[in-house]
C-alpha cells in the first residue's frame, strides 16, 4: 500500500485506490475512469497508524458481497497450512504464516504489505490463546516451520519478511538497506532488531575492569564524574532489580569516599569485585555488539546501547520534570572525558555536547541522543571502523521502523520516539544475562543462602515460634483448669 500526498493523499493498493480528499473513496476493481469513487460505510481512520487497519473492514466487506478478485490477499484464516503449500508449492517462494487472535487486524495488515511481492504468500491462522501475533515462515517438506518473531506492529513483522531476499520491494530500500536485508537470516540476525542484557553487562564489565579500573588514582573532577555517572546507573539502568541494588551500593560507596577525594586502583577493584561478583559475566563475548572481527563492533556498540536505554529511560520512563537539567547526558559527557579510553571519540563527542547544559532539557535526552549518534553513525560510514556486516545507516533503518522515515529520508521524529520506547525499553530488551549462583561474596546473600532461602527461614521462625507460645498456653491453660476442677471432685468424692 502506498501513501502518496499530491494531488490529494492517494492510498493505493494493486488497481483499487483509495483516494482521501478529506473523505475516503473506495475505487472497487475494474471501476471506469469516469468513476468518482464511493464513499465506504465503514469508517475510516485518519491516523496514519490506524488507516491500513480500518481499511480492511471495506475490503472485507466488498469480498463478502462480490467475492474475492483473484490479485486480493485471502483474509479467510486457514486451518491446515501445510495442506495449503503443497496446492501452491510450484508458484510460491516463501510461504508465511501469521498466527493471531481473532480481535487481530496485524495478519491482514501484513497480507496487504505482501501484494506486491508475488512470490510471498501470507496466510493467518486464529488462535485466540495468542496475545501477541507470531509470524512463522513454513517449510514445504517435513522439517519444522521456523518462529521469526512475535509482534503487534505489522511493520515488524513485514520487514523481518523482507529479511528473507527475494524482496520486490527494493526500489523502495537505499543500498545499505538492501545489503542489511540480504544478510542470511539466523535466530541471532532476527534478535538485531532487540538489545540484548548481555550486551548492557558487558558493556558495564569492560567500563568498570578496563577503564575505570586502570585509572591508578580518581579524585578530583574525575571522581565526581564518576559519582554522577554511577548515580545515572542506578536511577535509570532499570533492567535487573540485582543490578540495580549492586549500582545501588557502589553509588552509596562513592558517596563516602568523597570526602577523603580518592579511591585507589585497588580499592575500586577490590569493590567491583565484592557488589559484581554475581552479577557482572565472566566471558567476554558480546552477543547483539558481536562484530565480524576482534576488533570491529564490542565495547563502544555496547556503550551506546546503555547511554540509549539510560536516556529512554529518564526521558520517557521515569517523572522527571520537564524543565529538567539533562543529568543523564551531562554524567555521560563526564565519562566520556575522563574515562573513555578512545582519544578521537572523546574529542568528536566532547564538542557534539559541548553546550548540552543549556540546550537540552530532561525530557529531550533521548532524542539528542539519537540525532547524535546519526551524526557520528554518517561521519564513520565508509570508515575503517565500519563492520561490513553491519554498515552504518541513519537510524531506525526502513527494514527495523518502516514508518520512521519518509520518502525524502527524513524522519518522522513521533514515530521515531514510539521506535526508540520500545526498542530501549525494560519490557522489550532481551534478558540473556546467565546469572552466577550466590555466594558468601554476595553482600545480599548470607553464607550460600539465597535472599530467598533467608526469607524462607525468618517466616520458619517466627511460626515456629507461634506455635510454641500456643502449645505452652494450651497446656498452661488446661493445667489451671484441672487444679480448679480437682479439688471440687475430691469434696464430691466426700460421704
Ligand atoms: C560516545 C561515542 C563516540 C564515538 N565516536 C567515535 C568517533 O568519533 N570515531 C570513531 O571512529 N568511532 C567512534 N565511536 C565508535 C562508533 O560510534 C561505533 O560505536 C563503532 O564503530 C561500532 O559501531 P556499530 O556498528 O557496532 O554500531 P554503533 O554505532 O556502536 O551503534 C550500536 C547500536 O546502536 C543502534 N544505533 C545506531 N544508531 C543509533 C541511533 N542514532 N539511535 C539509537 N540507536 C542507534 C544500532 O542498533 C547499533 O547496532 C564512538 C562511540 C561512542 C560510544
Amino acid at each position: 500500500m502506498n501513501i502518496e500526498h499530491e494531488p490529494h493523499f492517494l492510498c493505493r493498493w494493486g488497481q483499487e485506490t483509495l483516494l482521501l480528499d478529506g473523505n475516503v473513496y473506495f475505487f472497487p476493481p475494474n471501476s471506469s475512469a469516469s468513476f468518482l469513487g464511493k464513499k465506504p460505510s465503514e469508517e475510516i481512520s485518519w491516523d496514519t497508524d490506524t488507516l491500513r487497519s480500518s481499511v480492511i473492514p471495506v475490503l472485507e466487506s466488498y469480498i463478502s458481497k462480490n467475492g474475492k478478485p483473484a490479485d486480493w490477499p485471502d483474509f479467510s484464516p486457514i486451518k491446515d497450512a501445510k495442506e495449503e503449500i503443497k496446492m501452491n508449492s510450484r508458484t510460491i517462494n516463501k510461504y508465511f504464516l501469521v498466527i493471531e487472535n481473532e480481535n487481530s487486524t496485524t495478519g491482514r495488515e501484513v497480507q496487504l504489505d505482501a501484494v506486491s511481492v508475488s512470490t510471498y504468500y501470507v496466510r493467518r491462522k486464529i488462535d485466540n490463546k495468542v496475545v501477541e501475533p507470531r509470524l512463522y515462515l513454513l517449510s514445504s517438506s517435513r522439517a519444522p516451520d521456523i518462529f521469526l518473531k512475535e509482534s503487534n506492529s505489522h511493520s515488524t513483522l513485514t520487514s523481518i519478511m523482507m529479511k528473507m531476499s527475494g524482496t520486490e520491494k527494493r526500489s523502495q530500500l537505499s543500498e545499505e538497506e538492501i545489503k542489511e536485508a540480504e544478510k542470511p537470516l539466523n535466530s541471532h540476525q532476527v534478535n538485531d532488531e532487540a538489545v540484548h542484557a548481555a550486551d548492557l553487562l558487558q558493556g558495564l564489565r569492560y567500563s568498570f575492569y578496563n577503564e575505570i579500573g586502570l585509572k591508578k588514582f580518581i579524585k578530583d573532577k574525575s571522581l565526581i564524574a564518576l559519582k554522577n555517572f554511577i548515580h545515572q546507573l542506578y536511577l535509570h539502568l532499570d533492567i535487573d532489580s540485582d543490578l540495580t541494588s549492586s549500582l545501588s551500593q557502589l553509588d552509596d560507596w562513592i558517596e563516602t569516599k568523597l570526602d577523603e577525594n580518592l579511591i585507589t586502583h585497588n580499592e575500586w577493584r577490590d569493590k567491583i569485585q565484592i557488589i559484581f561478583y554475581n552479577i557482572l559475566p565472566t566471558s567476554t563475548e558480546f552477543v547483539g555488539c558481536a562484530g565480524s572481527k576482534s576488533h570491529l563492533r564490542g565495547y563502544p556498540c555496547s556503550l551506546w546501547t546503555l547511554f540509549h536505554v539510560m536516556t529512554v529511560h529518564s526521558s520517557y520512563m521515569s517523572k522527571l520534570a520537564k524543565n529538567d537539567p539533562p543529568k543523564v547526558l551531562m554524567a555521560m559527557k563526564g565519562y566520556v572525558k575522563y574515562f573513555f579510553g578512545c582519544t578521537e571519540c572523546c574529542k568528536n563527542f566532547l564538542k557534539m555536547a559541548k553546550n548540552v547544559e543549556d540546550d537540552v532539557r530532561g525530557d529531550q535526552e533521548a532524542l539528542w541522543l539519537w540525532r547524535s549518534h546519526n551524526r557520528v553513525n554518517k561521519r564513520l560510514k565508509g570508515t575503517p571502523s565500519e563492520d561490513p556486516t553491519h554498515v552504518k545507516l541513519q537510524f531506525p533503518s526502513r527494514i527495523l521502523c518502516w514508518s520512521c522515515q519518509k520518502r525524502s529520508n527524513q524522519f518522522r521524529v513521533s514515530n521515531v520516539v514510539e521506535y526508540l520506547k520500545k526498542r530501549y525499553a525494560k519490557a522489550h530488551i532481551i534478558m540473556d544475562h546467565p546469572k552466577r549462583k550466590l555466594f558468601i561474596h554476595n553482600s545480599k546473600s548470607v553464607l550460600f543462602l539465597s535472599q530467598f532461602d533467608v526469607g524462607f527461614c525468618i517466616v520458619f521462625y517466627i511460626a515456629s515460634v507461634f506455635l510454641i507460645v500456643c502449645v505452652y498456653i494450651y497446656f498452661w491453660r488446661k493445667r489451671a483448669c484441672c487444679r480448679k476442677v480437682l479439688p471440687k471432685r475430691k469434696y464430691l468424692s466426700q460421704p
